[in-house]
């Protein structure tokens, strides 16, 4: 699942590789997948690509946005996988070729975007890509604490940090993956209602947050994710370490189903 800071690493690069590039052939849904959304018909899809040349690479939230030199940009999101000038898999849902032989190749896993059109019409296309194009990513200026307080924590009282930051996009990008190391960090476990957090605890978060993301965007992603030229991050996720250990106490992690998913956390160290 690509997440904000998994975009990151997407994107820069992309930009080393993609910029000033013309499409030469353009295939969408050469297999078809289900879950493979897409806002546009295959043919329709395939016209805007053709003969036009990348002009910006950018991420919009855990989006990857690639700027075309006509007013359109695709939106390539969720889990995907996006590879760089491999041999060509069998199945692809989409497959771009440059006029200098390279190729560029997106695989959709479980479920996946691939839209394209002006930014009007990518925010009408889906609530999801919406949200991503329209609200403060959290690494911009804009998203300050006071920001992080007012929309997150201080709109959900009575929710727990785990369904306040990982659920509904409350935070652009922000899900499961990177959750635990951020609450880890600030030392509070994902069951805790946020109306009893502090002042300090809320502050902590938030800081955990800014550096949790520029953590893993300067290992060149997670280690558990493959990224453009098929390699892995190294950032090693802190709760998901092979011991199961809590990295500062040692005690053994605590690992449970909890709203919709697992929950991974130090009962010593976060409370
Ligand atoms: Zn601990």
């Amino acid at each position: 699942m690509i997440e904000l800071a998994d975009a990151m690493v997407y994107v820069n690069q992309l930009k080393s590789t993609l910029l000033g590039k013309t499409i030469e052939t353009a295939e969408v849904m050469q297999s078809p997948h289900t879950f493979g959304w897409m806002n546009l018909p295959k043919a329709e899809f395939e016209s805007k690509l053709l003969r036009r040349t990348i002009v910006g690479v950018h991420n919009a939230a855990a989006s990857i946005v690639i700027e075309l030199d006509t007013n359109d940009f695709v939106l390539l999101g969720e889990d995907v996988t996006i590879e760089w000038g491999k041999t060509i898999p069998e199945k692809h849902q989409l497959l771009l070729t440059f006029t200098d032989h390279t190729n560029l190749v997106v695989r959709v896993k479980m479920y996946g975007f691939l839209m394209i059109g002006t930014v009007e019409e990518l925010v009408k296309s889906s609530p999801y890509v919406a949200s991503n194009l329209l609200r403060p990513n959290p690494t911009s200026p804009e998203y300050d604490q006071e920001y992080f307080l007012k929309n997150v924590l201080e709109t959900q009282p009575k929710a727990s940090l785990k369904q306040a930051i990982a659920t509904k996009q409350a935070i652009p990008g922000i899900g499961n993956g990177l959750l635990q190391d951020i609450l880890f960090l600030a030392k509070c476990s994902p069951k805790r209602k946020v109306n009893t957090l502090t002042e300090i605890e809320k502050n902590a978060i938030f800081s955990a947050l800014q550096e949790t993301i520029q953590a893993v965007f300067e290992k060149k992603g997670r280690n558990t994710m493959t990224y453009l030229f098929g390699e892995a991050g190294s950032y090693q996720e802190l709760m998901r370490n092979p011991q199961k250990l809590c990295p500062i106490c040692h005690t053994p992690l605590v690992e449970e189903a909890y709203l919709g998913g697992k929950v991974i956390y130090c009962g010593n160290c976060q409370s």
